[in-house]
């Protein structure tokens, strides 16, 4: 699945379709994990993509009177084509057209989703949403007054959109591995400090990887359109039975609310 990093790097793709009219959208196959609105087309063309930004994994086209809501799903991509190109590619959902060229939502597996709203912060699957990761709003206040009342790990309460969007089950265990905590600690048990260190380090593993995502951007961004994820370096996740990072310690691997977990049990301990 496209993680918070994957959705930024289409963003920064997708950036210079901003001041744009949509002369059209054509929708190949409405069905997505929602059905896809039927007058989209009719509400959308002819108008001016303000501003494109992302909120949590969402991709917010900003119209005067509309906002485009698309969500990348498990494997939705976008790309960007000539619009004289004329060809097709199975799993190839809807399209916006330009003047000169067109961006291509392709999803094989349907769980992506495109809506139009008035207003994307009242929309059902943004209102509820916590904190950006990146903001300032995630900070080790805000965290820690948070898990106060939590009965979950910090694993599974990091990953809860409703606490902070955009942390994934691979950026989880990397983030926890470099605060020295352990993933199947009760949230509710983590000091200050160690959501000083949680919320940072939040900041510094996606900033990362949005950096490494910036230099990969043309492959990002191929005809292919292909959705992997960024070569960060991985210090736990997917390393089981190796040896540490940190210590000589193995790498263990749990299963936690169905995900898999990567740890060190001594830097972690
Ligand atoms: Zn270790």
């Amino acid at each position: 699945m496209p993680e918070l990093p994957e959705v930024e790097t289409t963003l920064r793709a997708i950036k210079s379709f901003e001041e744009k009219i949509v002369e059209s959208i054509s929708i190949h196959n409405p069905n997505l994990r929602w059905l896809v609105d039927k007058d989209i087309s009719q509400k959308l063309s002819g108008k001016k993509i303000n501003q494109i930004f992302r909120r949590a994994k969402y991709l917010i086209f900003d119209f005067d009177d509309y906002q485009l809501i698309v969500h990348l799903g498990m494997s939705g991509t976008l790309r960007i084509m000539n619009r004289k190109d004329n060809f097709f590619k199975k799993h190839d959902h809807a399209e916006l057209i330009f003047e000169d060229n067109k961006l291509i939502y392709n999803d094989p597996r349907r769980f992506g989703s495109i809506h139009v709203t008035k207003s994307y912060k009242d929309h059902f699957l943004i209102s509820s949403l916590g904190p950006e990761p990146l903001s300032r709003s995630f900070c080790k206040d805000y965290l820690f007054k948070k898990i106060q009342n939590s009965k979950t790990n910090i694993k599974n309460f990091i990953m809860n959109q409703k606490n902070v969007v955009g942390i994934g089950n691979i950026y989880a265990s990397e983030i926890l591995f470099r605060s020295s905590v352990d993933p199947r600690r009760l949230a509710q048990t983590i000091s200050n400090s160690e959501c000083n260190l949680i919320t940072s380090n939040s900041k510094i593993i996606l900033k990362e990887a949005i950096k490494v995502g910036g230099t990969t951007l043309k492959d990002f961004f191929s005809a292919e359109g292909s959705a992997g994820y960024f070569k960060i370096q991985l210090n736990v996740y997917d390393r089981e039975n190796e040896v540490c990072v940190n210590c000589e310690n193995l790498i263990s691997k749990i299963t936690q609310n169905q995900r898999a977990s990567y740890f060190c049990n001594i830097c972690q301990g």
